[in-house]
Parts: structure tokens; C-alpha cells; sequence
């Protein structure tokens, strides 16, 4: 269902450059769209532009693509410098965007940019524009971040008060609120330097917004977001787990991720036995070192466990490892992968929108965190919903070094333990997997959390642009 264009509703959409940004904004675009009558324009670099526009499926009508410049370094280039990445984008976007938003017809009537966009807010106050922000990590994270800026600017900014040293100490010590998660799930967050500034700088104009949105939904982080509730100056909206829309039909019913032709890995997925197969992602742009990855390469084949891994640069080297054990694939469909029968678990980096996509396939989890939120969202997986466990030792944060954390031994066995069908273990996992998938179905169906929090948000975002 498309919406006629109304010149008095005109949302401008503006995600951060990189895939876990772009995709759950074009999400929240087409629940837009299609929910009210509004018409959407989503800027991006033209870089992004192109990617867009070669992904399935297509924007709907009712949302209108614009581009601004390549003013910041190529998706390609950013993992090997996160913070002249993340420095460009926060310094080199804001005036193209400004004067892009002067040109537009008709004239915006709303702003929903990305957290990590804080020039955003400015622009909006500058035009007399409402900005609403989408934060597309965990909600557990943003609290301890957001807690951490009001402590960080009563302190003169001293980090060295949380001391990294005692790994194990909960967090709750230094930031009330957060039960399961220990100093050392901050860890790469605390010693980032740039990245920490840059990002407090973020979550500080959070305040400046009229409503913040996540991407997660109300069940998964309850306690937090009942916190957040009191804590935030600006109305908050869990409208997740950020699907793509094509997953819910006209009713708001969830249904079967389908594909035109069915790729070569589909038909390879289809020929294993059901709950068998184990899919493999470390995400779209970290990467781990070669030597780690051929340590995964071994501990996979040595757990005799079938598997399908997207291992992009590297597939070709790594085939020749593993042999026939399992499929190496450059890239695939993610979600129509955890959608599929064979699969019966996912070793992940952690990424936010890959743990959502996890929860929403019922699967259990091998968490494997490298970097930034990544051990805070493998710390809900394994310690706070018991549906994974951990490869990593627990406190593996390191930025994707040129190390081996995780020996082949170790990672089989950890494999075997979660693919073990039969197994109490896998099974206990197995059960609270599946109760956390009809969690996350029932918060996107009609009459769900996060259905309900989109329709008060489109109430009060229309109210306000009235
Ligand atoms: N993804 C995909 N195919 C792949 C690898 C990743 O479709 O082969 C998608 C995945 O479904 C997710 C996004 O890329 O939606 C990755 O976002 P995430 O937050 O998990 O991790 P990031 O790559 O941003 O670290």
C-alpha cells in the first residue's frame, strides 16, 4: 500500500552511512510510508545511493531517494579508521544536508536522523525543523552511554574512573541499572578515546530531540527502557526488532521471507536436514585476523557441524580449508537464511541488527564479539536471555587485532554444545529462543508494542507538524 504525497507531512530520513544504519532506517521509512500519509525523502551520499538502488526490494513509492555528495571516505575504507570515519561524518555532512533540506519541496516538516548524526538536531533548530532520533543499537547500551555522558560531564570528563582493570565487576557498580553487564563489556567503549568523545557528543544532543526511536522492542530490554522512560527529557519509542517490511503483510501479520530465484546457497540450505546447519556472520565491515579466521575455519570443521559462513574478502582462502564441511559464500540474504529450516543456530559478531534478526529466527547463538556495543549485546544473549553462549571468553573486546583469541578446540567445542539437538543444554537454549521470537512477532503484529509505539509516534509527530 503506497500513500499519496502530502505536502504538509514531509519526512526527511537521514541514517549514518553504514549498512546496520541504512537498512533498519529504510525499514522505518517504509513503516512510515505505508502506515500514514506521509511522504518520506531518505538522503544519503551517493555512494549509498548506488547500493540502494541494487537491493531487493526496491523503496516504495512513497519514498523518494536524494543524494549528497561523497564528502566522507569510502564504506569500503571506514573499518581500517572507525575514527576518521566517524570524525568525517559528524564534521563534513552537515552542510550539504543543510542545503539539500532548503531545496526540497515540499518543505520538511519533520527530520528522523540517526543518533550518531548530533549535527542533525542543530540543523533542525536552525530551520524550525522537529528532528526525532533513530538509535539503531541496543537500548542497554545507549542507557549505560547516555549514563555515562551525565557522569563523564559531572566528573570533567575523567574516564580513568572506571577502572578497566577489574574486568569482572559489574557495571551497576559505576552506572546503576545495568544488572548483567560487567566493566568489561564497556571495555572497547572506555578505551576508544575519539570514538567515546564523539559518540557522548551524540548521545548528549539526544536531549535536543523531540522523540528518540529504537529499533528494538519493549520485552527484550523492559527494565531498561522503563528506565530510560524517567531518565530522558524526550519521549521514547521502541518500534522493533527492525525487520525488513516485507516480512509483514497489508494486515501487519508476519510473514515468510521469500526471494524471486533461490540462490545457490537457498538450494544447498534446502538439501540439509532441518536445525542442522549453523550460519556464520561476523558482520558487514569488522573483520577479525586472517590467522583467527582460519582457527575458525578448523574449529567448525573439527565439530562435524554442517555450516554457512559469509566470509566476504576472505572466501576463496577459507574454502580451501574447510573443503566440503561446509559452504563460504562472499554475502547472502541474512534474514532469509535464519528464516530457513536447516538452520538451527548462528555464530555472530553481534552487531545489533544481527542479534535482533536472531532473536526474531528463535535461534540460538554462539557469540563472538570484536568490538564497541558488540560484548554489551553478547552479554544480553548469553547472561540476560540464556540463548547463547559465549566464544570469546567472556571478555574478548579486542578491535579486530591481528591476534588468535579463540583456539579450534575450544571453538568445536562450544559448537557442538549449541547444535547438539538432543542435548539439555541446547535444548533449555532452544525453548527460551523460541519464546523470544513470539515475544518479538507478537511486538510487530497488530496491536503489539512496537505497532502501538509507531502509531503514538505517528499521533504525535502529525500532531506536532499539524
Ligand atoms: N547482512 C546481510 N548479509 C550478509 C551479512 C550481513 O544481509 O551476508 C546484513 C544483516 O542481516 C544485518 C546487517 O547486514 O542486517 C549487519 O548489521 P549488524 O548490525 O548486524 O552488523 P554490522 O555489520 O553493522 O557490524
Amino acid at each position: 500500500m503506497s500513500s499519496e504525497p502530502s505536502p504538509c507531512c514531509h519526512v526527511v530520513a537521514v541514517p549514518y552511512p553504514g549498512r546496520g544504519h541504512v537498512n533498519p532506517m529504510m525499514n522505518l521509512c517504509r513503516l512510515l510510508s505505508s502506515t500514514a500519509n506521509v511522504l518520506v525523502t531518505f538522503v544519503v551520499t551517493e555512494e549509498w545511493l548506488g547500493f540502494i538502488l541494487g537491493s531487493e526490494p526496491p523503496p516504495p513509492p512513497g519514498i523518494r531517494l536524494a543524494s549528497i555528495p561523497n564528502v566522507i571516505p569510502s564504506e569500503v575504507g571506514r573499518a581500517g579508521n572507525f575514527s576518521g570515519f566517524l570524525e568525517a561524518v559528524y564534521t563534513k555532512m552537515e552542510e550539504p544536508f543543510e542545503r539539500l533540506l532548503d531545496r526540497l519541496e515540499p518543505p520538511a516538516s519533520a527530520i528522523v536522523a540517526d543518533t550518531y548524526l548530533p549535527w542533525a538536531a542543530e540543523v533542525g533548530n536552525r530551520r524550525g525543523v522537529p528532528v526525532h532520533s533513530l538509535f539503531t543499537m541496543s537500548a542497554t547500551y545507549f542507557s549505560a552511554l547516555y549514563s555515562l555522558e551525565r557522569q563523564l560531564a559531572a566528573a570533567d570528563g575523567d574516564v580513568a574512573a572506571y577502572d578497566v582493570g577489574k574486568a569482572d565487576e559489574p557495571l551497576a557498580k559505576y552506572i546503576q541499572g545495568h544488572a548483567p553487564l560487567k566493566l568489561a563489556d564497556f571495555r572497547s567503549v572506555l578505551a576508544a578515546g575519539k570514538p567515546l568523545e564523539l559518540a557522548l557528543q551524540a548521545l548528549s544532543t539526544v536531549r535536543k530531540a523531540d522523540s528518540v526511536l529504537f529499533t528494538s522492542f519493549y520485552e527484550l530490554e523492559a527494565r531498561v527502557f522503563d528506565a530510560l522512560r524517567s531518565n530522558i527529557p524526550v519521549p521514547v519509542y521502541p518500534v522493533g526488532p527492525s525487520i525488513p517490511y516485507m516480512l509483514l503483510d497489508e494486515k501487519r501479520t508476519v510473514v515468510k521471507p521469500s526471494g524471486s530465484a533461490a540462490p545457490d546457497y537457498v538450494e544447498w540450505l534446502d538439501s540439509q536436514p532441518d536445525g542442522s546447519v549453523l550460519y556464520v556472520s561476523l558482520g558487514s565491515f569488522l573483520s577479525v585476523s586472517g590467522a583467527q579466521m582460519d582457527e575458525i575455519a578448523m574449529g567448525l570443521s573439527l565439530s562435524g557441524t554442517r555450516f554457512l559462513w559469509v566470509a566476504r574478502s576472505e572466501s576463496s582462502r577459507l574454502r580451501e580449508t574447510v573443503g566440503d564441511a561446509g559452504l563460504i559464500v562472499p554475502w547472502c540474504d541474512q534474514l532469509r537464511v535464519l528464516g530457513h529450516a536447516s538452520v538451527g543456530g548462528f555464530l555472530t559478531h553481534c552487531g545489533w541488527n544481527s542479534t535482533l534478526e536472531g532473536v526474531f529466527s528463535g535461534l540460538p547463538m554462539l557469540t563472538f564479539p570484536i568490538f564497541w556495543d558488540q560484548p554489551i549485546d553478547s552479554r544480553l544473549i548469553v547472561d540476560e536471555w540464556k540463548i547463547g553462549l559465549n566464544l570469546r571468553g567472556g571478555v574478548g573486546t579486542e578491535e579486530g587485532g591481528g591476534v588468535v583469541v579463540v583456539g579450534r578446540e575450544e571453538i568445536a567445542g562450544v559448537v557442538k554444545r549449541v547444535m547438539d539437538l538432543e542435548g539439555d543444554e541446547s535444548k533449555a537454549m532452544r525453548r527460551r529462543a523460541a519464546e523470544l521470537r513470539s515475544a518479538a512477532r507478537r511486538a510487530v503484529e497488530a496491536g503489539g508494542s512496537s505497532s502501538t509505539n509507531l502509531e503514538c509516534f505517528i499521533r504525535d509527530f502529525m500532531g506536532n507538524v499539524a
